[in-house]
């Protein structure tokens, strides 16, 4: 399976952990960690893992999350987590709740994914691998002292403190999450070295509603929260024209030191949870501007998180594995191994797509494409108006 596939080493590192599927809310809630165990069997069927390239987190300490976590918050948290639990005390918290059950083990299967992340970015930042993946990761809807939207901990941001405060690194954050990623947002509103980039669908009709254009940051840290909210039904060709308008000027002028993206794979036409109307191909052009941006911007620094995707038979495996692909500059094949597809197949709900990239007409063209495209122009040029440090 792994011929004609190269894989050169000291340059990727892989954070996983057995425990990371224990970030598990219920059997029929969306979030399902079976997407990491499907994802990561399709690497390995690829050929694209070997030892060298695996790193086991450690969990985050206490005193990493309390950079971005209140300690009544943690608190909390260590609570809700016990099996004795009343689920209906933690409300105040965002725990509890429909979207966020609260689940034996929550604080600890929590802070193993910070850790994960917090691991990938120190890999990068002290020079041993140039690009590092945890798709555990790319919980953006925690904010300091409530859990939102799926989200616990915010392992992006605990990651994010962690290099500010250990290298005082300029970090951008680039979040093409069909939802507004918030929750890091507003965790680092006010930094001027922490620039905040979220494309999502606009939140007039999705959670949480919040990453309009106004949304640019407070004090010194105004101008450096960009949002690119776009519209629904937004297909490939618009959405990749955005990113690549708003990132290649926006992180030339900023010069990062780190490129930190999350990468959730909820915009997929398939899923069951946005209105959004791509198809896998923007799975593989996003993390390869992304790449290509690391190499000439900072040095090849650039850390891979995953994020929402809902659709975890159809389009989940597939995205990420081609995002390990990129971040491990390894060519894929055109087709799914069989293998997996047979392993698979039997417990999905959907026939299994045979290709990495779906078919150029497995979709009928949105009836409103022209004028959704304009729109988005309008936005993206409304966004880089508004960003006063490039102009
Ligand atoms: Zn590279
Ligand atoms: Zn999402």
């Amino acid at each position: 399976m792994s011929q004609g596939i190269e894989t050169p080493t000291g340059k990727s590192a892989f954070v996983f952990s057995e425990d990371f599927t224990r970030y598990k809310f219920a059997e029929d809630h969306p979030f399902n960690p079976k997407r990491l165990v499907m994802t990561l069997e399709l690497i390995k069927q690829l050929g694209l893992l070997e030892e060298q390239h695996l790193f086991q987190p450690a969990p985050a300490t206490d005193e990493d999350l309390l950079r971005v976590h209140d300690s009544r918050y943690l608190d909390a948290v260590k609570r809700a987590s016990l099996p004795t639990a009343d689920p209906d005390h933690f409300a105040a918290w965002g725990l509890g709740t429909e979207d966020t059950p609260i689940f034996p083990g929550m604080h600890d299967a929590s802070s193993l994914i910070c850790g994960g992340t917090k691991l990938a970015a120190e890999l990068v930042m002290s020079g041993q691998y140039q690009h590092a993946l945890n798709m555990a990761g790319g919980l953006h809807h925690a904010h300091r002292a409530q859990a939102s939207g799926f989200c616990v901990y915010n392992d992006i941001a605990v990651a994010i403190a962690h290099v500010r405060e250990k290298y005082d690194a300029r970090v951008v954050y680039i979040d093409t999450d069909a939802h507004h990623g918030d929750g890091v947002q507003w965790l680092f509103y006010e930094d001027p070295n922490v620039l905040t980039i979220s494309f999502h669908e606009t939140g007039k009709y999705l959670y949480p509603g919040t990453g309009e254009l106004t949304e640019r940051g407070e004090g010194r840290g105004y101008g450096y929260s960009l949002n690119v909210p776009l519209e629904a039904f937004t297909e490939d060709d618009s959405w990749m024209q955005a990113v690549r308008d708003v990132l290649v000027p926006v992180l030339n002028a900023f010069q990062p030191d780190l490129i930190l993206h999350q990468n959730g794979c909820d915009a997929h036409r398939f899923d069951p949870l946005t209105h959004l109307a791509a198809t896998t191909r923007i799975y593989r052009d996003m993390p390869k501007l992304t790449h290509q941006l690391a190499h000439e911007l900072c040095e090849g620094r650039w850390v891979g998180v995953g994020g929402g995707g809902y659709d975890i038979w159809r389009v989940v495996p597939r995205a990420w594995t081609m995002l390990w692909a990129e971040i491990l500059d390894a060519e894929l094949p055109e087709k799914v191994p069989t293998d997996w597809l047979e392993r698979w197949q039997v417990q999905a709900p959907f026939e299994l797509p045979t290709t990495f990239l779906d078919p150029v007409d497995l979709f009928a063209p949105i009836p409103r494409r022209t004028e959704i495209t304009e729109k988005n122009e309008i936005t993206v040029r409304r966004a880089l108006n508004g960003t006063p440090f490039l102009f």
